[in-house]
């Protein structure tokens, strides 16, 4: 199996073709079908362009991902493939164009393997909403993935594709990564391009890279990043280069570690990090970050309310699915957006329509803009005096399919993962630790705006002295 493009790389330069890796792929996904983790596979285009690399490879003009197999999320538009947010609505919808960030890698010659399912545009924790049905986790099939980005989890996790790409509004790329065991990067907002990417709350979005180890991570990071001009919001700066020289300094979140919601295990195991670090030659400081109770709900107040406008687009005229019994425009309207949307898309739509409606506005969506506002204030102070800040990824490990469906226990779910997209710093779990339950959990690491190299840095470290 290859689980990394390292492995794929000695593949290649060992004479494996990238159409024998492409092969070897189909059959893991075939073997896999059980997990529902591909809303559909790519089978011909990708055979098709593992021909085209193999030729390449012999002329010795292959990009720097020959042979890779990649898995994209079913809300990334692949020009000539379809695409539908894993929702009814975009059902038979073909993307006509190629999202910026998958140009990039198709550029050095990625080979896409199929799209991902999740849940319905990006919405959820537990990949159970998806119009496809619900992923399940590689490691114990009875148990969900996480969510949004399931598929692109369970898909690296159990070797179906090399790398994946998610995307990541409040958590959809590290929560999953930290219930498959997966390293999930979420960049800081505006480093990776979005055009192309299906909006759900735009100030949040950012495309994210789903990996078995962090030089992948880090591979795939660096061919993405940067300025677009298909994306007014793409950052045009050059992320900041790191200082390997400089001691290290960690902070911990008292609020975090003292949150009720979070696991004993999961706790003590980052305690116990913290004391090897304290005993270690770096800078160990704990903040207060008063603010963390207030993150979830401003969180679901100004994403849905962006996405009550991003989704008003899809109406069953432009794209995808229209309703077969509607009469006039109105009630086409009506009709599609009624069938094609599922339980819990349409209630964002509602609750984004509410918090936005003359009378609630100021109540809510100003009041969370205010709230933002704070906590991004508080987080770059802490960020003056502490290099990357250290917490769980989830308050939990994955718990079976269908035994959570009150969305509010749902929302909780990203209480730890949201708060690096209100602030827009990035953000990457990577894994950490195995419960008695059996099942993995992540640990999150926090850096100041265009900082993703220390990220990495200090992932690296943490693994050098603590998971050696
Ligand atoms: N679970 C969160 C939500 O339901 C985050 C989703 C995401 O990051 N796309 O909105």
């Amino acid at each position: 199996m290859f689980r990394t493009i390292a492995d794929i790389k000695h593949a290649i330069e060992s004479g494996t073709s990238a159409a024998s890796i492409v092969e070897e792929s189909l059959s893991r996904i075939k073997k896999s079908k059980h997990l529902n983790a591909f809303v559909e596979v790519f089978s011909d285009t990708a055979r098709e362009a593992a021909l085209k690399i193999d030729v390449k490879i012999k002329n010795g003009t292959a990009g720097k991902l020959a042979g890779v197999i990649l898995g994209i999320k079913d809300n990334i538009c692949y020009e000539g493939h379809k695409v539908s947010a894993a929702s009814k609505i975009l059902d038979s919808f073909q993307s006509l164009y190629t999202a910026t960030v998958l140009q990039r890698l198709l550029d050095e010659d990625a080979i896409v393997i199929g799209r991902l399912n999740c849940d319905e545009f990006a919405m959820g924790s537990t990949s159970e909403t998806s119009f496809y049905g619900p992923v399940k986790n590689n490691i114990n099939s009875n148990f969900v993935p996480g969510g949004s980005s399931g598929g692109s989890a369970v898909a690296v996790s159990s070797g179906m594709c090399t790398v994946s790409l998610g995307s990541d509004t409040g958590g959809s790329v590290r929560q999953p990564a930290s219930w498959t065991n997966t390293f999930g990067l979420k960049p800081t907002y505006g480093r990776l391009s979005r055009y192309g990417l299906i909006a759900y709350g735009s100030s949040f979005d950012q495309i994210g890279i789903f990996a078995n180890d962090l030089n992948d991570v880090k591979v795939i990071f660096d061919l993405t990043q940067g300025r677009d001009s298909m994306d007014s919001t793409s950052i045009a700066a050059e992320p900041l280069p790191y200082d390997r020289t400089r001691p290290l300094r960690f902070g911990f979140l008292t609020e975090y570690m003292n949150h009720e919601g979070l696991d004993v295990e999961i706790k003590e195991k980052v305690n116990l990090l913290k004391g090897a670090l304290e005993k270690e030659n770096v800078e160990v400081n704990e903040f207060s970050f008063p603010y963390l109770d207030y993150l979830v709900p401003t969180y679901y107040v100004l994403s849905t309310a962006e996405a009550s406008s991003n989704l008003s687009r899809f109406d069953g005229v432009h794209y995808g699915f229209r309703s077969g019994a509607a009469k006039g425009v109105e009630e086409t309207y009506k009709n599609s957006r009624s069938e094609g949307f599922g339980e819990e898309v349409k209630r964002r739509i509602m609750t984004g329509t509410f918090v936005l409606s003359h009378g609630y506005y100021d109540a809510y969506y100003t009041k969370a803009q205010k709230v933002r506002r704070l906590a991004q204030k508080a987080t770059n102070e802490i960020f003056k005096k502490v290099d990357v800040l250290i917490t769980p990824t989830t308050a939990s490990t994955a718990f079976e399919l269908g035994s959570i469906s009150d969305p509010v226990q749902l929302y909780l779910q990203d209480i730890f993962t949201v708060h690096a997209n209100i602030t827009g710093h990035p953000a990457i779990s990577i894994p950490f630790g195995e419960h008695t339950n059996g099942m993995p959990f992540g640990l999150q690491l926090m850096s100041a705006c265009n900082e993703e190299e220390k990220l990495m840095y200090y992932s690296e470290a943490v693994q050098k002295y603590f998971m050696k």
